[in-house]
């Protein structure tokens, strides 16, 4: 029999637990699996909380369904009925500049003008911006496949206008990150692409135009989805699956993973063996650790110091989230949107608010709305150290000049998530391909998160899958 550890319960270490699950039964290999969290209940960042009659996600309120984990995992947990899409009557953006909100111009993706006429009409790029970017057309490819920051990119081939007023908040709101810093080829790999094989952004638009969605703008909101009880559904139904087989622990932090010398080992079995350290010491034969990178460094250190250095090398970034719920009638911008980004041009204290009772059914009581406020980031990462009662001053101050949102909220909460935004710098790919190379030398040791290829739901549960396979096919 092997026995497998998994450290950390977020939905990297769930989505890992029933992997080796179900490769051990494919196999019919005798696997005992043990979750080990250190927190007194499992899902990590995610967590959806009822108030009244408003469902608030703590984290996470949707994920996109072009990359096929999410809604495999969805599939195998009998979900797929239940998955519902955002709401077509407002799927848009808006972008604030000068102190207002304006839609985002239909059919611009991130930082395509899909269509030329909404672009010029829109008042959020000056005549100048607009003609530097409409003519990305005619820049020069660059086509060397080189890591470049998003910042350098869309500079170079849209104009700094259509960074900063645009670009910047649509894409730092995703990655709560310094677009100077990030890597473009870690993120948004499809642009690099775009430019290498048609030459330009707005070519490979037009080329590609049959086949895409119309109507919307921004993110991709058509491809998003969630489930009527929210991201908790997923996450209480899988630990449910899991808790099936597997024996899982809470509120047990690991404290160290070193592999037992063979002198130490009474048995003649080859395998390795792992000796994890908690409040008590335990062997396995396997772990995969499912925790953020610095985590996974400070357990590594004194298995591999060079591989907790390099862990350590990734950074990570705070965030904030505001929950408020306000009668619909307090609120004077009509909320016509999925929510605000507001360019850090604009020297606000806000990264972003999400109007997330626009997106799905049954996330506020009728007449009302649910709002969730973003501050902090990489930009401005002193407004996390503010305590809870300043946070919440700040944001209704600001939701009120930027929205017109007054009178008392039904409630008010702050959410921290320090430490919990992976930061994808330039280089980013081979930093995690090197440290990838240093533990495929390492058998029975496997990572997964967050921190690796995607930062988005999907992506950590294929990292979990992927981790996985590693231990269990050795
Ligand atoms: C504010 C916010 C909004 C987001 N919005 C979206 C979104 O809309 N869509 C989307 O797809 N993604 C979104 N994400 C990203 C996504 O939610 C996360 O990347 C993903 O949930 C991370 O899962 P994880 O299991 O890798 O990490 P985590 O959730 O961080 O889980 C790691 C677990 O390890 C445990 N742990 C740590 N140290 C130890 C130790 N020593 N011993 C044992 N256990 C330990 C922790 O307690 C935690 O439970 C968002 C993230 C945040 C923070």
């Amino acid at each position: 029999m092997s026995r497998i550890a998994i450290i950390g319960g977020g939905i990297s270490g769930l989505a890992a637990a029933l992997r080796v699950h179900e490769l051990a039964a494919e196999q019919r290999r005798d696997v005992r699996i043990t979750l080990l969290e250190a927190s007194p209940r499992l899902g990590g960042v995610l967590r959806t909380e009822r108030i009244g009659e408003y469902l608030v996600e703590h984290a996470a309120d949707m994920w996109i369904t072009n990359k096929p984990e999410g809604m495999r995992l969805c599939e195998k947990l009998g979900l797929t009925e239940r998955l519902i899409p955002t709401n077509a009557q407002f799927r848009k953006s808006l972008v604030l500049r000068d102190g207002r909100a304006y839609p985002v111009p239909e059919g611009f993706q991130l930082m395509v003008p899909e269509q030329a006429w909404p672009m010029v009409c829109s008042p959020l790029l000056s005549w100048r911006g607009k003609l530097r970017l409409l003519a990305e057309y005619f820049v020069r490819a660059r086509r060397d496949g080189a890591d470049e920051s998003l910042a350098d990119f869309v500079r170079r081939r849209c104009g700094k206008e259509a960074f900063q007023r645009l670009v910047q908040p649509l894409v730092g709101g995703i990655y709560t990150a310094d677009p100077e810093k990030l890597s473009l080829k870690a993120t948004l790999p499809r642009f690099i692409e775009m430019e290498k094989q048609h030459g330009s952004l707005i070519r490979a638009a037009l080329r590609q135009s049959r086949t895409k969605m119309s109507g919307t703008s921004g993110a991709r909101y058509g491809l998003f989805v969630s489930l009527p009880n929210g991201i908790g559904e997923l996450v209480s139904v899988l630990i449910r699956r899991v808790a099936e087989f597997a024996d899982i622990r809470c509120g047990e932090r690991v404290r160290s993973v070193v592999r037992k010398p063979m002198s130490e080992r009474s048995d003649v079995d080859v395998r390795p063996v792992f000796t994890i350290e908690t409040d008590a010491v335990e062997d396995f034969d396997a772990v995969i650790l499912a925790v953020p990178s610095f985590v996974a460094a400070s357990l590594l250190v004194e298995e591999s110091p060079a591989l907790s250095a390099e862990l350590n090398r990734i950074e990570y970034a705070s965030t904030v989230v505001v929950a408020s719920g306000h009668k619909l009638s307090d609120i004077e911008h009509p909320l016509d949107a999925f929510g605000l980004v507001i360019p850090h041009i604009e020297h606000r204290k806000l990264l972003a608010v999400s109007f997330t009772s626009r997106k799905f059914p049954g996330r506020a009581p009728d007449g009302r709305v649910l709002l969730r406020t973003f501050i902090g980031g990489a930009l401005q990462p002193e407004l996390c150290d503010l305590d809870d009662a300043a946070i919440m001053e700040l944001v209704r101050g600001e939701l009120n000049e930027l929205l017109g949102v007054r009178g008392e909220p039904d409630f008010i909460n702050v959410y921290r998530h320090t430490q919990a935004m992976p930061q994808y710098h330039v280089g980013h790919l081979d930093l995690v391909a090197h440290i990838q190379k240093v533990v495929e030398q390492s058998p029975g040791l496997a990572l997964a998160g967050n921190f690796l290829t995607g930062v988005g739901i999907p992506d950590s549960i294929a990292s979990g899958e992927a981790a996985a396979e590693k231990v269990i096919k050795g």
